[in-house]
């Protein structure tokens, strides 16, 4: 590598300002032991004050006069706060992700905000279960749910942490303290020394055989303080949480610990009191809602060992324990572990990163793996278990396929066909509560038959093709365009068109068919205020509804049990995204609804509609037979070269200046045809192809070699950096998980 005669370097990057870096001149005898990364001691400012910085890049010239820069003092040897593994895991991300060090730094570095530490208040029970449960009979008759619902859980635990009420169970203050008023409940603030050490002797349940052998093989990487990543595939209440918890139980008492990444929408109430019931207060709970002091006080306790356990979304990767023993992925197929902001970095590889460098175990677990992972496992990078029975004794759910396309040759133009409809109705009468699930993301939309099934697709990519306002239809992979269709080609019929269908279209449907259902809603519009999710959950778990409509958010974690129903309204609204992930996506969601069905003693319904019941995800979701799924799927991957059987580098090019940022992809795919032998699909129109009047230009360039991608990312990287006056922006993104 040519590191150049100057290093650009970050000051103090232990402060929030890392954006701008400063250039400073090597001396020759440092040039061999300087590095990016290297943190070094330069004179900073007025009075040429020794600082630290940390060297991003190198270059040969600089832009203003070279006389004025200064040098490189030294080389800080000892600073382990500085050049620790975070430096390193973000100039892992630079290389990987593409990013600038500054941003990845920033990731991956805490950000200290010295605020006023907020106090940390615990829910103490203060009289007796009995005595709790005689209130909880004064209350039922009430209409007083909230008290109820904080009656109960106080019945069920000894101690709950405040933030846990309040943030999952959503209980105000005024409830909370009415009940100390009451003497039911004691309001404890927990100390700074805390040292309330774990309780898991009292709660450890034994094992299952499958079960063992999984915890079994994480002692002995402990012990040995080595490496691996384990993939544990399970269905909902196979007992995957379980051998988390006894995993970080073994992990703690080495000395070690744990950072467990559980998808913010799953983390719900029980699952936070069965981390905290076994490991006290040792336990950080991190979320999107924590204030910057919040946050700040989460990475204090991890740095100055008050705490051993952070539970978190993505982020919470980069809390700074000195011994990482285990990192956890819950639910690792789950596209939030996709950062959408630069660096685009993936939970799970960069945690399979930052766990090789703290030789610490990484652990993922899932009950519809993600096909780069069961890949993975199946080429031995990652060792693969099974759980394969329900611990909880709940029946699994009872699966039936409805066709839409014999729907409307009967004459039923409404979303809800014959036997949804007589099931709902049945469920209403009994009192029981039923959930219609809508699997829809994106804006644009397919085009498709409802007579005969058929799905306009490009040629070239195999994926649908998208509706614009224009009436044209556009791949976003390779941008090939046709007119929309007046008539259906493969079986003439007029009822073919962009496929559409709203949450409050639906509720307006059922409202009709059953006047009398008390029906809620849960989409964007719906939870958009602080709390509105939070609330929509406990009142349909209150029983404040007969059915819940909704999209994703309904069907991810949540236990609700007197559900006994679930409708997919159209399973063909994310199987026909625009985009090659679309049926792994729609398998795991398929199979997501169909696990909230029946979580009680009442086994379940689950209908999915589709007017495509012959489809292979549709077949083996219905079938719940993931194994079925990956092997057909797996097999498209390969053909096509999509990942995981090969990579994709998706570049992005965006500006107000349509003409420029057209040209430039165009420049781009050009010199790479000519100069790489990587396939180059593109340029097309983005999926979103303007935002805020700005132009979105996208290319793919496929390679079976990741690293081949790295390099072309680089290439194009230098080229763009001697293009002078440029006002098109561009953007790395590798494995793309989501459409641009
Ligand atoms: P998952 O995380 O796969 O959904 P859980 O760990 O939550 O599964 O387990 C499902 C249910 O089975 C829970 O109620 C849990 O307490 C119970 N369970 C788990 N492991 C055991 C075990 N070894 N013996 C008895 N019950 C268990
Ligand atoms: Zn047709
Ligand atoms: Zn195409």
């Amino acid at each position: 590598m040519n590191k150049g005669k100057y290093a650009e370097i970050i000051i103090n990057i232990s402060h929030e300002n890392v954006d701008r870096p400063y250039t400073y001149a090597v001396p020759d005898e440092l040039k061999d032991k300087v590095f990016i990364g290297s943190v070094v001691n330069v004179p900073f400012g007025k009075g040429d004050t020794a600082r630290k910085g940390i060297i991003v890049d190198f270059c040969d010239e600089v832009d203003f006069d070279e006389s004025k820069i200064k040098s490189i003092a030294g080389i800080e040897e000892k600073d382990v706060s500085l050049s620790d593994i975070r430096v390193k895991l973000a100039v892992w991300m630079k290389q990987n992700y593409g990013s600038t060090l500054a941003n990845a730094l920033k990731t991956v570095l805490p950000v200290k905000k010295k605020v006023n530490r907020a106090v940390t208040k615990v829910i103490i029970r203060n009289v007796s279960v009995e005595n709790v449960d005689e209130e909880i009979k004064k209350t039922e008759n009430t209409r007083k749910v909230a008290r109820l619902r904080l009656l109960r859980a106080v019945r069920d635990e000894e101690r709950i942490p405040k933030r846990a009420l309040s943030e999952k169970l959503h209980i105000s203050d005024a409830t909370i303290n009415n009940l100390v008023k009451d003497g039911i409940i004691l309001l404890e603030e927990l100390k700074k020394d805390n040292k309330n050490a774990f309780l898991t002797d009292q709660k450890g349940l034994s094992l299952s055989d499958e079960q063992k052998l999984i915890v079994d093989a994480a002692i002995e990487d402990l012990d040995e303080k080595r490496h691996e990543t384990f993939l544990i595939h399970g269905i909902t209440g196979s007992g995957k949480t379980e051998v988390y918890l006894k995993i970080v139980e073994e992990t703690l008492k080495r000395g070690r610990q744990a950072i467990v990444l559980i998808p913010e929408i799953a983390l719900t109430y029980q699952t936070v009191m069965r981390f905290y019931n076994r490991f006290g207060d040792r336990v950080i709970i991190m979320n999107s809602t924590l204030s910057a002091g919040e946050k700040y006080e989460c990475i204090e306790k991890a740095q100055n060992g008050e705490a051993d356990i952070v539970i978190g979304p993505r982020s919470a990767l980069f809390v700074p324990f000195k011994n990482l023993g285990v990192i956890i992925i819950d639910e690792e197929h789950e596209t939030s572990y996709k950062s959408e902001t630069v660096p685009k970095y993936h939970a799970r590889e960069t945690a399979e990163e930052l766990a090789r460098m703290n030789s610490a175990l990484l652990v993922l677990g899932s009950a519809t793996p993600s096909v780069d992972a069961y890949y993975k496992a199946g080429t031995g990078e990652y060792r693969l278990f099974n759980l394969t029975k329900r611990l909880t004794g709940n029946q699994l759910p009872n699966v039936i396929v409805t066709d839409l396309r014999s729907e409307l040759r009967n004459g039923n133009r409404t979303i809800i066909s014959k036997t949804l409809k007589s099931l709902l109705e049945d469920r209403l009468n009994k009192g029981e509560q039923s959930m219609l699930f809508i699997n829809r993301r994106g804006l644009a939309g397919f085009v498709s038959c409802r007579a005969c099934g058929f799905v306009v697709k490009c040629p070239h990519c195999d994926v649908s093709l998208s509706l614009h306002k224009n009436g044209k239809l556009i791949c976003h992979y390779c941008g090939y365009t046709i007119d929309n269709f007046k008539t259906c080609p493969e079986c003439g019929s007029k009822y073919i068109s962009g496929f559409r269908a709203g949450t409050e279209q639906v509720e307006e449907t059922v409202k009709k068919m059953f006047p009398k259902a008390r029906t809620m809603r849960m989409d964007a519009d719906t939870t958009k205020e602080k709390d509105s999710y939070e609330k929509i959950i406990s009142g349909f778990l209150d029983g404040e509804a007969d059915i819940l409509i909704g999209t994703q958010m309904i069907v991810k974690g949540h236990d609700f049990k007197n559900v006994t129903l679930v409708g997919v309204l159209a399973a063909d609204m994310s199987l026909f995204e625009a985009d090659f992930k679309a049926p792994e996506r729609t398998f795991q969601l398929l199979t997501q609804a169909a696990g909230r069905a029946g979580r009680g003693e009442v086994p379940g319904d689950v209908v999915i509609q589709t007017y495509k019941p012959d489809n292979y995800v549709i077949m083996h979701a219905a079938a719940q037979d993931y194994e079925g799924f990956y092997e057909e799927e797996i097999l498209y991957r390969k053909l096509m070269n999509y990942p995981p059987a090969g990579h994709m580098l998706n570049v992005l090019v965006t500006g107000k200046n349509e003409a420029e940022a057209g040209k430039l992809s165009e420049m781009m795919c050009k010199a790479l045809r000519e100069y790489f032998d990587s396939v180059v699909i593109g340029p097309a129109p983005g999926f979103l192809s303007k935002i805020n009047d700005v132009y979105r230009f996208v290319f793919y360039v496929k390679d079976k070699d990741y690293q081949k991608l790295v390099k072309i990312k680089d290439y194009l990287e230098e080229g763009l950096s001697k293009i002078k006056k440029r006002s098109a922006l561009v953007f790395f993104d590798f494995d793309p998980q989501n459409m641009q």
